[in-house]
């Protein structure tokens, strides 16, 4: 979908392969859930949107946020873009770049702007996608370097303001289920849980989830079928480049 206010400018950089429509908002159907990755943009906004028009540079974000101004889009929120170095999260998240600073002031603090474009094309992607409004840091919402080592620059996105802003929109049911979730996973003893496990767990609950409905589907067939299907959706997954 495209989100009406923001301007359509479209990149060739999506998909698995490339040009594949439809990927993200089906598995945010499948997994009943969704989220967004805030990255920042080392430089300015054109610069990015140079490199997202480029079929070499291999990037895309769906979008754009400049420190004045309404938002550019450049995938459409049904597919997957190629924002953050991973594909399985590209297939199950929506990426978001804010323009930075100027060099020596990369890490500059959002805008007003950024912050309030930021808010409502988040609330329209959850909506859009009927997903549930669950705002929970590196469950629902990442930063890039949580997950990978990256040049995005951190520590520019107040969280705890967007949160409150969207309090009032939060399926808390969902969120104390998430939260119990977290608080019962066996990890060794003194173990602090990185992003990237954060992102895996998450991802395996997806996988959990189609392995599932594979079982359910088959009306009961034996486990070793139900994963050998849940295995085969995976494969159709996978990059292919
Ligand atoms: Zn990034």
């Amino acid at each position: 979908m495209k989100y009406p206010a923001a301007i359509w400018v479209p990149s060739p950089n999506f998909g698995y392969p490339r040009s594949t429509h439809g990927q993200l908002a089906s598995n945010i159907q499948k997994a009943n859930r969704a989220g967004e990755f805030w990255h920042s943009i080392v430089g300015t906004l054109a610069a990015a949107k140079w490199r997202f028009l480029n079929m070499s540079e291999e990037a895309s974000a769906h979008f754009l946020f400049p420190k004045i101004g309404a938002p550019t889009q450049m995938v459409d929120s049904d597919d997957a873009a190629w924002h953050s170095g991973n594909y399985l999260a590209n297939l199950h998240f929506h990426g978001f770049e804010f323009e930075g600073g100027a060099p020596g002031n990369y890490s500059e603090p959002l805008t007003d702007n950024q912050v309030e474009w930021g808010i409502k094309v988040t609330r329209w992607l959850r909506e859009t996608h009927n997903s549930p409004k669950i705002y929970v840091r590196r469950e629902t919402l990442w930063e890039h370097n949580e997950v990978q080592a990256t040049s995005c620059p951190s520590g520019r996105i107040p969280w705890a303001r967007l949160i409150n802003e969207w309090e009032d929109d939060i399926d808390k049911a969902e969120v104390e289920r998430i939260v119990r979730a977290m608080q019962f996973r066996a990890r060794p003893k003194g173990e602090k849980a990185t992003g990237e496990h954060l992102l895996e767990e998450w991802l395996g609950s997806y996988h959990k989830h189609r392995y599932d409905a594979a079982k359910h589907g088959g009306g009961g067939i034996g486990e070793a079928r139900s994963r050998a299907i849940a295995q085969e959706e995976d494969k159709k997954l996978k990059v292919t480049k």
